[in-house]
């Protein structure tokens, strides 16, 4: 068994006995993994406390050769994930991010910009003072999506590559994987109308690579939430449970 060192967030940790957890990484040198920490409650041990939800860490770790689960061996602290307490936003925001990370990710698929994005964004999400989350949670998504190859397609119709305007209405195919000139829209499924600001604030959002700052100030509407939410459920065929417990990810009816 080969013994490895890595980059890693912590997205999920399950007590597996009274001494021991199973750990979810997500890993910036070799994407998702799973791995018992054996002595995890330990309060003194090689783990020494690193082990809590969204901290950044420094792992070794035995690789199995043969599925199962890998076996952690060491765990430093990086950066710890803990939001200023006055208000649960950022700590859920926090949550999503893992959530997004363990519904689109596989096992053993690395992808390292994106684990810089997420790194960065929890990073934020844990500073003192004014963050603005609902931009920051946006901009995250559509990165990742970006970097998974599964963003939605807001230039040009999907079918025909027509470029699209956005002083209209603009027609989404939430299954076709991005907007459809009229030509193209008839006799599609599961399309919302969305406006041409929102179109223009979805491609501003999707050319910024996850650095937010690049994007000039749009708001954030329950139509462009609708779209997010919908590509992300259509991809894990299933809503995120941290929808319901953000108020900014909440969308409005689209019409369809
Ligand atoms: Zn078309």
């Amino acid at each position: 068994m080969p013994l490895e060192k890595a980059h890693a967030l912590i997205l999920r940790l399950v007590d597996f006995s009274e001494t021991s957890q199973v750990v979810t990484l997500f890993t910036k040198e070799f994407g998702k993994i799973g791995a018992l920490a054996k002595g995890a409650h330990r309060h003194k041990g090689p783990f020494d406390s690193a082990l809590d939800l969204l901290t950044r860490v420094r792992v070794v770790f035995l690789r199995k050769s043969s599925g199962g689960l890998d076996l952690l061996t060491e765990a430093r602290l990086e950066h710890r994930f803990r939001p200023p307490d006055r208000d649960l936003t950022p700590l859920f925001a926090g949550y999503y991010v893992a959530e997004l990370l363990l519904g689109l990710t596989d096992d053993y698929d690395p992808h390292p910009e994106l684990f810089e994005s997420a790194a960065q964004t929890l990073q934020t999400l844990s500073q003192d003072g004014e963050i603005n989350i609902s931009p920051l949670i946006l901009a995250f998504e559509m990165n990742a999506l970006r970097l998974l190859g599964h963003l939605p397609n807001l230039e040009e119709c999907v079918e025909c590559g027509k470029p699209m305007s956005t002083d209209q209405l603009v027609a989404f195919g939430q299954s076709s994987g991005g907007v459809l000139c009229q030509t193209c829209r008839p006799g599609k499924r599961h399309i919302a109308q969305i406006n041409g600001e929102s179109l223009n604030t979805l491609q501003w959002y999707a050319r910024c690579k996850g650095n937010v700052d690049l994007v000039p100030p749009h708001q954030i509407t329950g139509e462009i939430r609708g779209v997010i939410n919908h590509s992300i459920s259509h991809l894990l065929g299933r809503e995120l449970k941290m929808q319901k417990h953000l108020r900014f990810l909440a969308q409005s009816e689209g019409k369809t």
